[in-house]
């Protein structure tokens, strides 16, 4: 790789998203020659982007993906781009050396890297270890998925930077070096079923955050995943792992585990209590993980626990993720619309004692529901179906408790509050993406807190 680095001349960059761009200006700077490929039409690619490209001086193509691509030593795909897609299929059988937009940024990141990734909890933990650092006093950079992509601020780090990433399994099909300080892994359940040939792929595919790492680096793990603490076993790394369930002191040397609600940091010298975890703003069992996964980060640059015990004492979370919205006549309105997949509902079921009106439904990725069949009936009275997907919702649960069809989010939002009594809660936990009737889960988590804060 090095060797092909040193050669290469030439990049296509394929996907005119955020990254995408942040990738190809890097390499353009980098005196790369750079043709930047998009199949989707010039009418659908966002006027920032569009403006980006032409102030850039980037060359490009949009509305096919010509062979002008493969005229090229080194392709960087976008996350959006599928892996079996032609035009990567392509560009392997070419000989090409095809890599993720992380991958190209690694190689002029000089600061070190904590790469989260995980099915769930990737945008909080990341957000979360973001502001641990920052609080103190590391001069942090908080990308990858989330905003910013590790491909516009590289060039700002330095020795003493700390990048936090988080990181999609997208992202990590195609990395070469990518060799982070710490790898985070929180969780593997069935997601993007869509995108992958199976589940052992796309855990193949999370697990290969840690495939370039060594002793001087960290795995932090999930103990509680039976996938994830099997697979930790051939890392290089040093396993550091967490749990809610064990006292897992006696499978790696650091860690973290729960003592009655007392979240304990544990390493070769002795342990500590961090915080009572009756404390955490952010609701519910999953969050404890993600504060778990944060602490052992914080405690692997030796961050003292009065900072670390601070932060998350004030973190309130990130929006669209369990949102509190409002509370009308009794009733309380929370905004979960990144919930895409269904073990994030089964998360959010299980984070409230109130009866629930549940608004499930959009567009379906293979969703298997009977996996959340207990806990509905445990905590939800009524749901109200939306989407693409309301009649497989319908079909699914009608039996089982009252379901209500909804035309649009407006109408979800008027029939989700008829059903629902004082001291209930309508939460939008969808299970879905929300492509079918949104541009994205913020559009929708946005349009759902409108109508809710209309309803008088
Ligand atoms: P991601 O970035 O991986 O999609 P987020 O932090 O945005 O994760 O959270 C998405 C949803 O997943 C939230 O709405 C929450 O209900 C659920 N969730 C968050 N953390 C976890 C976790 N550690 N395990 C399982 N589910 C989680």
């Amino acid at each position: 790789m090095v060797d092909i680095l040193e050669k290469a001349k030439k990049v296509t960059v394929v996907g005119a998203a955020r990254s995408g761009i942040a990738a190809a200006k890097l390499l353009k700077k980098k005196g790369y020659e750079v043709f930047l490929s998009d199949a989707g039409d010039e009418s659908k690619i966002d006027s920032d982007i569009l403006a980006e490209i032409r102030r850039n001086e980037i060359e490009h193509e949009f509305g096919v993906h010509s062979e002008r691509i493969f005229d090229a030593d080194i392709v960087v795909v976008s996350p959006g781009v599928p892996q079996n897609s032609p035009v990567v299929q392509n560009a392997l059988a070419k000989g090409l050396e095809v890599v993720s937009e992380i991958e190209a940024a690694s190689w002029y990141c000089k600061g070190k890297v904590i790469a989260i990734t995980g099915t769930n909890g990737k945008t909080t933990t990341t957000t979360l270890i973001g502001e641990m650092f920052k609080d103190a006093g590391y001069k942090t950079f908080i990308c990858g998925n989330i905003g910013i992509a590790f491909s516009d601020i590289v060039e700002e780090t330095d020795e003493r930077s700390i990048v936090v990433l988080e990181t999609s399994s997208f992202q990590l099909d195609n990395i070469k070096k990518f060799k982070p300080f710490i790898a985070i892994l929180l969780n593997v359940t069935p997601d993007h079923l869509d995108r992958y040939e199976s589940f052992e792929k796309y855990l193949e595919s999370k697990m290969r955050i840690a495939e370039n790492q060594n002793e001087s680096d960290y795995f932090v793990f999930n103990y509680d995943d039976e996938l994830v603490r099997n697979s930790s076993k051939s890392v290089n790394s040093n396993r550091s792992a967490f749990s809610l369930s064990e006292t897992v002191k006696s499978e790696t040397k650091e860690g973290a585990y729960l003592n009655n609600l007392d979240l304990v940091y544990y390493y070769y010298m002795g342990e500590e209590n961090v915080i009572d975890t009756q404390k955490l703003i952010i609701k519910g069992e999953h969050n404890v993980y993600n504060a778990m996964a944060s602490v052992i980060s914080a405690k692997i640059f030796g961050i003292e626990k009065e900072y670390i015990k601070k932060t998350l004492e004030n973190f309130k979370g990130v929006e669209h993720r369990l949102e509190f919205v409002r509370e009308l006549k009794g009733v309380k309105y929370y905004n979960d619309s990144k919930a895409t997949n269904v073990n994030s509902v089964w998360y959010a079921l299980k984070g409230f004692n109130e009866p629930l009106v549940l608004i499930l439904g959009g567009k379906d990725k293979g969703n298997d529901y009977t996996q959340i069949e207990k806990e509905v009936k445990q905590h939800v009275k009524h749901i109200i179906a939306i989407g693409d997907s309301k009649q497989k919702v319908y079909d699914h649960f009608k039996d089982i408790l009252p379901v209500t069809v909804a035309a649009d989010m407006g109408d979800a939002v008027l029939k989700a509050s008829q059903n629902a009594a004082e001291n209930e809660v309508v939460l939008l936990s969808p299970a879905c993406a929300s492509f079918d009737m949104f541009d994205n889960y913020e559009h929708r988590g946005k349009v759902f807190k409108e109508k809710v804060n209309a309803l008088k």
